[in-house]
């Protein structure tokens, strides 16, 4: 039997498939079951039967994902990091940020962040004494003249949403190393088949599970990958003692309590298992898609790091395995924008991305609506696709079908 089995020299796919996933030691069962129950039976007070407790603090459904999780964004043969599973992409943000930072602290993020992102930074952690300055990434001068005495995080997304600009996490960690601060990847974009932020030097890669991770559109989640022996900014001390990250996040996750349920987590941990094959298809599917518009007479501008065009092409070749499945485009007009993308059949007109389902949206009108005015603000006439993993020749025909 390969009970805790190390899978730390294994590859992508292996890993993601086995890490934390050992057969049930009773049944023999090949997949970690749902495990429902909220409490456990003691062995005598105290006497828990392999450290479970109360599902807040630990789900053994829940254990295997952020196992698995963990291992997928672990360096080949690196010590592993440490996962956390949350109920949203943003529950494990809020858990992270409150375990790091204190009132009067600073953080350094995009200026084309995620909105809920820039949002929960701004406005929430802004309520309570947080500062921020929002700067363009790919502009290593601006990101080092952002930094204060007081930053404590730098926060980066690459590629970004939906304007899929590229930076340098290997600079950036550098640059936040000099100032002390945590560097902190959100990771959701790429996911951890094509890049792996702790192998560039982050402290702590961030993910939307919603997205790529889940890649099936049926259940919202968020994980923290916390990389071994990642400190705590400023000398802090974790409230359960030492300064590590993880420890502090470790506290947080239960103290707050956000946590992914089971068959959230189970659902999770499903769709990590084909996520390498999934992104393979997605970043087919999204180069034909944009070879396609680029020639296209009603299409202005093709934004892919894929194409020899972008301005991130040879950074994103660098840094990540793939371009990965999400191409935005400009028509000219926000008229022109709406219409486009009231007329596919195949692309769906809705919010969210990373599913095996072609999604088709109008980020200044839907997903980025709450940033109009700020320095978010995204152009009018652009158009966002998330492109799935159907049949190539079918999403250009429908493209083609709906820019008439
Ligand atoms: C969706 C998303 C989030 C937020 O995640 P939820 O699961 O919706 O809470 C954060 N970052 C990025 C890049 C996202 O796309």
């Amino acid at each position: 039997m390969s009970t805790h089995h190390d899978w730390s020299d294994a590859g992508f796919s292996t890993r993601a498939i086995h890490a934390g996933q050992d057969p049930d030691p009773t049944t023999g069962a090949v997949v970690v079951p749902v495990h429902l129950t909220s409490t456990y039976k003691q062995d005598g007070v105290g006497g828990l039967r392999g450290g479970y407790e109360y599902t807040r603090s630990g789900n053994p459904t829940r254990t295997a994902l952020e196992t698995a999780l963990a291992a997928a964004e672990t360096p080949r043969g690196a010590t592993p990091a440490r996962g956390f599973a949350f109920a949203s992409g943003l529950a494990a943000e809020d858990t992270l940020l409150r375990a790091v930072l204190r009132p009067g602290d600073h953080v350094v993020l995009p200026d084309d962040a995620y909105g809920g992102s820039y949002r929960l930074i701004a406005r929430t952690f802004g309520a309570w004494g947080v500062e921020h300055t929002a700067v363009d990434l790919t502009d290593l001068d601006a990101v080092a003249a952002a930094v204060r005495p007081t930053t404590r995080v730098v926060w980066v997304e690459t590629p970004t949403n939906p304007l899929l600009g590229i930076s340098d996490i290997a600079a950036l960690a550098g640059v936040a190393r000099d100032a002390g601060a945590l560097l902190v990847v959100d990771n959701t974009f790429a996911s951890p088949y094509l890049q792996q932020p702790i192998a560039l030097g982050a402290d702590v890669v961030v993910h939307s599970t919603t997205k790529y991770v889940g890649g099936h559109s049926d259940v919202v989640g968020g994980a923290l990958v916390v990389a071994d022996g990642a400190t705590l900014p400023g000398g802090r001390e974790a409230p359960n003692g030492g300064r590590l990250v993880a420890d502090a996040v470790a506290f947080g996750q239960n103290a707050s309590g956000a946590v992914a349920g089971p068959f959230d987590s189970w659902l999770t941990l499903r769709g990590l298992k084909t996520l390498a094959v999934r992104m393979e298809r997605h970043q087919a599917n999204a180069l034909a898609v944009a070879r396609f518009l680029e020639q296209h007479p009603r299409v202005e501008q093709v934004i892919y790091p894929g194409l020899e065009s972008h301005p991130g092409h040879a950074l994103a070749k660098k840094q990540m395995r793939g371009a990965g499945g999400m191409v935005s485009f400009r028509v000219g007009s926000e008229d022109k924008a709406l219409e486009v993308v009231s007329r596919t059949q195949v692309f769906t007109l809705a919010e969210s991305l990373g599913g095996v389902e072609s999604l088709i949206e109008h980020p200044g009108r839907m997903t980025h609506a709450s940033v109009a005015g700020s320095a978010l603000e995204v152009p009018a006439d652009l158009v966002r696709l998330s492109v799935g993993i159907e049949d190539a020749e079918d999403l250009v025909a429908d493209l083609d079908a709906a820019l008439g």
